[in-house]
């Protein structure tokens, strides 16, 4: 073993009780207080916001946060709502079956629960979607009741506070973390606790250059002490993404107006409106003519554009299709829409029409 592995293999962390109440103290004037899901405090609003920062930075969620909570103010409200509306206040947000999960468990707590979430870790996580850390940030922060988490942030502040060498991604990494987190979380002001750790991670403990010298924890910090900062939590190993291709429809009728697909409620965009696909090696305009009922006058090639997913990278090309009179073999997930009154779309679906048509497109995409 090299000889500063040794050496902090040999150090213990700090004392859970003075990480808990140094981080509280840090948070009482750095944190976080003024994030609309902490105004009210409902059980609903935490966890609509937790689900939309599973994969999603806090800025960006706020935004999407406060639409969607205009729009379905309560648990009934979203039962209530059909998929397509849901969808269309999610789109942008990318992940869909986040979406999805949040209607489906909205629904199962409204027949279910009488409309109220279970506090109860194990009650959590059977609801679909919501795992191991998400369940415990929503006990929490809506119950204020001890649980532990370990979201992206407190995995980093703590895999360094207790210098954890295992790569993350792995099982060896997640078995390291989750005993720190237990013992860590104290068991009077949970909710201020879970959103300090998550709040040091954001603004402090950052993934690139972490302010050390502004942190509350660098004294019982090991990986500070040993100048591993910078090193841990090791990378993870990513094999390379696999890349995929696919064409895309911007096709317009005589009307100016666009031809929208709605996507089967599995695999990318499940469920959500979007341009027409060209099956490999059909050809745009014997699609148009054999599964769309169009007879295409032209069809001219735009430029690629990339789109990353997290197992797959996606090249679209889009083709611009001008369309003649429809000979009627539309389906019900066949809709023509004018460019400024689209339903919500995939980000790059919304950026190739904003592209072709700038100005009657400009921010109808999403409500
Ligand atoms: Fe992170 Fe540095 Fe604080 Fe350690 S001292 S927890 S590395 S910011």
């Amino acid at each position: 073993m090299p000889a500063a592995s040794a050496q902090h293999a040999a150090a213990q962390a700090a004392p859970p009780a003075a990480i808990a109440g140094k981080l509280l103290r840090w948070f009482e004037r750095h944190g976080r207080h003024d994030l609309p899901w902490q105004h009210p405090r409902s059980p609903y609003r935490v966890w609509v916001a937790e689900i939309m920062l599973q994969q999603t930075q806090v800025q960006t969620v706020v935004r999407y946060f406060e639409r969607f909570m205009a729009r379905f103010p309560d648990v009934q409200a979203l039962a209530a709502a059909d998929q397509d509306t849901v969808m269309r206040y999610w789109a942008g947000l990318g992940y869909y079956a986040r979406a999805r999960n949040l209607h489906a468990t909205a629904q199962q707590l409204v027949a279910q629960h009488g409309g109220v979430m279970p506090a109860a870790l194990a009650e959590l996580q059977a609801l679909p979607g919501i795992g191991r850390s998400t369940a415990g940030a929503i006990r929490a922060q809506a119950f204020d009741l001890w649980a532990p988490i370990l979201d992206g942030n407190a995995r980093r502040v703590l895999a360094r506070v207790a210098a954890i060498q295992a790569r993350p991604g792995t099982a060896r990494f997640d078995n390291s973390l989750w005993p720190l987190a237990e013992q860590y979380t104290p068991t009077a002001r949970v909710a201020d606790y879970t959103q300090a750790i998550m709040d040091l991670g954001a603004l402090v403990c950052t993934r690139r250059s972490p302010l050390c010298g502004q942190c509350p924890l660098r004294s019982a910090c090991l990986a500070y002490r040993f100048g591993l900062q910078d090193a841990l939590p090791a990378p993870r190993r990513r094999a390379a993404r696999p890349q995929r291709q696919v064409e895309l429809l911007l096709i317009t009728d005589s009307r100016g107006r666009i031809l929208l697909h709605k996507r089967p409620p599995a695999g990318i965009w499940g469920g959500l409106w979007s341009l027409p696909e060209v099956p490999a090696g059909t050809g745009a305009a014997r699609h148009c003519r054999e599964q769309l009922g169009l007879h295409a006058l032209s069809v001219q090639s735009l430029a690629p554009l990339r789109h990353a997913f997290t197992h797959f990278e996606l090249e679209i090309t889009p083709l611009r299709v001008q369309a003649g009179t429809p000979t009627g073999i539309m389906d019900a997930a066949l809709q023509w829409h004018a460019p400024g009154a689209l339903p919500g779309l995939p980000a790059p679906i919304r950026r190739i029409i904003k592209q072709q048509f700038a100005d009657s497109a400009q921010g109808a995409a999403n409500p």
